[in-house]
């Protein structure tokens, strides 16, 4: 028996509980019984003074105070505890007693001490008397008349009573916590079933489920949510697994091609000065494509792990457009892309960190410009609507297809692998724009066919506190 597990501890607390349960029902029981023991005992004292008081009035006139006595003493010996019983005149005078109260000298309340009926319990010669005294009236006359009963039954009854008590209560409660605490295993082997599986699973099987039992109850729900919590860690890994298979394909790639031009380079016997410049050249640029795709895969390395947080200050949406749509354009420019912007003439202030949200809206400008042929143009707006501020960057390039669309956000996905490697792209840049809108409570979404272009809106909450111009 393990003393701190859970089916010990309800075990104790029913224990406990049980315990002071019994000990109350006891308690009462006893004074119950008690009471009412008394009462009958009572009761049948209060009758017997009544029958005393109706033979004197009936006889008191017609005789002499030797026959009462006589008659007192025949008819007392009839009852049962007949012969308990004593009366007094007015003057404390005995007409009579019986020889059991006479013998022992039991001491009657006298009629002016007594103003009320009064029933008290004595112990004589080693009995248990009740006694029951009361003043009575018999033409123009008082009388004090006591009556007596034995009540060494009903001690001995009540005693019997306690000892059952006494033996019962313990072997009750032994009984009962022992029963509790098989009852608290049993309710608790589930747990135990469910624990044990639980402990099988691993990174290994994160597909294995644990088993649901269809009870509707507590046990159900904790097998779900365990269930519910497996499947979101089985997500996770999977993708943790996923975004590391990517990234080292994602970089093993350029490393590969960096390695084979040097090593070009350097096995080519009659090298001239220009072809180390354009060996260098290919180095250098496939060395900048690499560290930006370490340094995204840093960012969302970090922001995975909650240690990228981002400062967020009131500022005017106009100026963040502004200042990614500069490098925008000169982007859009190279590619031969018309490239335009409309901000709104008042301003629209926001709680925003500048930098990101710019990093953001120039990731949309900067696909744009990539995925929009030559002659194609970009437009990027600013207006408030429903208290937001809604960047929209549209374009008229290649667009994206209805399941593409569903993807475009997820880590290394591309549509068109080959075109996106030409543009430098790793299939990064629209997930860290999402996690960046996330970050500001907004939402980013797209509207696109294939061939029509594509209209990216960035969505966050527009600040209504402040006012800077535009
Ligand atoms: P990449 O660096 O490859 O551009 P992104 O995460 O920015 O990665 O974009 C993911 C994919 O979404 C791109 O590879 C491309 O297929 C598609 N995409 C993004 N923006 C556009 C756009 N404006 N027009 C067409 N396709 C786009």
């Amino acid at each position: 028996m393990r003393f701190r597990s859970i089916g010990f501890r309800l075990a104790a607390w029913y224990f406990l509980v049980f315990a002071c349960g019994v000990a109350a029902f006891s308690i009462v029981a006893w004074f119950a019984m008690r009471a009412s023991l008394y009462h009958a005992v009572d009761e049948a004292l209060e009758d017997r003074v009544r029958g005393v008081q109706s033979f004197m009035e009936r006889q008191i006139s017609s005789l002499s105070i030797p026959e009462i006595r006589d008659e007192f003493r025949e008819h007392s010996v009839l009852g049962p505890g007949g012969d308990l019983f004593q009366v007094a005149d007015e003057n404390g005078q005995w007409l009579y007693r019986s020889v059991p109260l006479e013998t022992n000298n039991v001491p009657v309340a006298l009629p002016g001490a007594l103003s009320t009926p009064r029933f008290e319990t004595l112990r004589v010669q080693g009995h248990v008397l009740r006694f029951y005294s009361q003043r009575i009236m018999v033409n123009g006359r008082q009388y004090t008349v006591q009556v007596a009963a034995l009540m060494n039954e009903a001690f001995e009854a009540l005693g019997w009573f306690r000892i059952l008590l006494a033996l019962a209560a313990p072997l009750l409660l032994i009984a009962a916590s022992a029963g509790g605490y098989w009852i608290s295993r049993r309710a608790l082997v589930p747990v135990d079933e469910i624990s044990h599986a639980a402990q099988r699973i691993s990174i290994e099987n994160l597909t294995d489920r644990l088993q649901v039992p269809q009870t509707g109850d507590q046990l159900q729900r904790l097998s779900e949510t365990l269930n519910a919590m497996l499947s979101r860690l089985e997500a996770s890994v999977r993708r943790m697994t996923q975004f590391t298979a990517d990234a080292s394909h994602e970089l093993r790639a350029p490393v590969a091609l960096i390695r084979t031009t040097a090593e070009v380079a350097v096995l080519k016997r009659d090298r001239q000065a220009h072809e180390y410049l354009e060996a260098l050249d290919d180095i250098l640029e496939e060395s900048e494509r690499t560290s930006q795709v370490v340094d995204s895969l840093m960012l969302l390395a970090r922001a995975d792990s909650g240690k990228e947080s981002l400062e967020r200050v009131s500022v005017d949406a106009c100026t963040i457009v502004r200042s990614a749509a500069e490098p925008g354009e000169r982007l859009a420019r190279t590619r031969e892309v018309d490239f335009s912007v409309d901000l709104p003439s008042s301003p629209i202030p926001i709680q925003a960190d500048p930098e990101a949200l710019r990093r953001a809206l120039l990731i949309l400008m900067d696909n744009a410009a990539k995925y929009t042929t030559r002659g194609g143009s970009i437009k990027v707006g600013l207006t408030r609507r429903d208290g937001l501020a809604v960047v929209s960057v549209s374009d008229t390039g290649i667009g994206i297809g209805s399941q593409d669309q569903a993807h475009i956000f997820d880590r290394f996905w591309r549509a068109d692998k080959a075109r996106s490697r030409e543009h430098g792209g790793a299939g990064l840049g629209l997930s860290i724009a999402k996690w960046i809108v996330d970050m500001h409570a907004g939402t980013i979404s797209v509207q696109s066919e294939p061939g029509g272009g594509s209209v990216f809106e960035i969505r966050v909450p527009a600040d209504k506190n402040l006012a800077p111009t535009c």
